[in-house]
């Protein structure tokens, strides 16, 4: 469920902003100043704040400061009856998100709202792929074939992540060293030699033109397709 704070002094606009988040399906706290954003803020943790810019006591620009000193990163749509320009930089320069000036269509602002919304969630990466009868998981680094986990060391976990992360495309040795070793620990092209034929052998396909092809003189190349797990 998405949370939004909405800081509003002026009723009317308060409840029209409400009601209508809450249309959209977002749960929804409202609160008329600044201090009382903050209090809200700590307590309940909002996905977005629509924050207007003139209130009684302490103003949105301080409350957006407050906000970003304690560093919380929560996204905030600015509202203010001044289209002043300078106000605008300053708003943005404070880390709000957005700005609209009153008065402003009720549908642009939950298309504002989304679109914020949007930008700010992260975009999520799959941690587990499938390739052939392979299933690697990246975030716990583990591997499986068919079912039964691979043994693989955090080295050869590592050498295979970089070879599935572009199947198809060779990469070379030197390429393999800089990716899967430390810049003051890397050793020589033989020892990636050594790393691929125990790789290889734990996977289960020890053909050089197999799984994991030597592509001669040159490097590596994973020959499956990998697919991201839905
Ligand atoms: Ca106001």
């Amino acid at each position: 469920m998405t949370h939004i704070l909405v800081v509003e002094d002026e009723p009317n606009l308060r409840q029209l902003l409400v009601d209508n988040l809450g249309f959209e399906g977002f749960t929804v706290e409202a609160v008329d100043d600044g201090v009382p954003a903050l209090a809200a803020q700590r307590a309940h943790r909002a996905d977005l704040i629509v924050l207007d810019l003139m209130l009684p006591q302490m103003d949105g620009f301080q409350v957006l400061q407050e906000l970003r000193n304690a560093r919380d990163p929560v996204p905030v749509l600015m509202l203010t009856a001044r289209g002043s320009e300078a106000d605008r930089v300053k708003g943005l320069s404070l880390g709000a998100d957005d700005y609209m000036v009153k008065p402003f269509s009720v549908l642009e602002f939950i298309a504002r709202i989304k679109a914020i919304l949007r930008r700010s969630s992260p975009v999520e990466q799959p941690t587990a792929l499938r390739s052939g009868p392979f299933r690697f998981n990246l975030a716990a680094m583990s591997a499986e074939r068919e079912g039964h986990s691979l043994e693989l060391t955090p080295r050869e976990f590592r050498l295979l992540e970089i070879l599935i992360s572009h199947p198809g495309r060779t990469h070379s040795r030197q390429e393999l060293v800089q990716q899967a070793w430390e810049a003051d620990a890397r050793p020589g092209p033989r020892t990636v030699d050594v790393h691929v034929a125990n790789l290889r052998r734990k996977l289960g396909d020890e053909d050089k033109r197999g799984l994991i092809a030597t592509v001669g003189g040159e490097g590596y190349r994973w020959t499956l397709k990998v697919d991201p797990e839905r």
